[in-house]
């Protein structure tokens, strides 16, 4: 395990305090499908300001390859607007340097990142993270909303798994990250 339910919940209030105290004249917060919703939905709740909440669905053409192209658009209007966008990880910084241009494209007032994960040695494309929770090292990691083939996305704390194991069985580390009734 990398990082505690517990753990989780600090810096997701310690972000959602400096979204608070930086957007008192209102934000439009842009998730990012799916892996962002776990994080979005913790973090609005523990905010002092109300948001407007929109989400913005990609799909990558391959691993790494910074090719993405936007298959949910926003509804919401953000020319002028601050808007921040709301990432569960940045890696490669590639797919957000994508996400961040078509936005930035819509004139808003300001535009910034709340990333919950930053996997900082990986950046190809430089970034500026205005807001981040943790840093996690050149590991793969799951859970919070991350996933593995569409597991893991639903536990409540983040775990490093490795890609080999999982390549073989996706399932590898279900039994031991699932806690069964007890
Ligand atoms: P980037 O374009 O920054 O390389 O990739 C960002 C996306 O790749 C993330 O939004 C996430 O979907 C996926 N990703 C990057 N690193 C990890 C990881 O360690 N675990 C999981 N599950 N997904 C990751």
């Amino acid at each position: 395990m990398l990082i505690t339910k517990e753990n989780l919940g600090d810096g997701v209030r310690r972000l959602a305090a400096e979204l608070s105290s930086a957007y008192q004249d209102g934000v439009v917060l842009v998730a990012v499908l799916k892996g962002s919703v776990l994080f979005l939905a913790d973090l609005i709740r523990a905010l002092t300001i109300v948001p407007e909440v929109d989400f913005l669905a990609i799909s990558s053409y391959g691993e790494g390859s910074g090719r993405v192209r936007i298959v949910k658009d926003i509804d919401v209007d953000i020319a002028g607007r601050h808007v921040v966008l709301v990432e569960d990880i940045v890696d490669t910084g590639l797919t957000l340097t994508y996400v961040l241009g078509e936005l930035a494209r819509r004139g808003p007032g300001s535009l910034e990142v709340c990333a919950l994960l930053d996997k900082a040695a990986r950046r190809i494309a430089p970034l500026a993270l205005r807001f981040t929770g943790f840093r996690v090292g050149d590991e793969f990691v799951l859970g919070y909303g991350l996933d593995y083939a569409g597991y893991y996305r639903n536990l409540d704390l983040v775990a490093v798994g490795d890609l080999g194991t999982l390549r073989e069985d996706p399932r590898a580390y279900v039994d031991g990250l699932y806690a069964g009734p007890s």
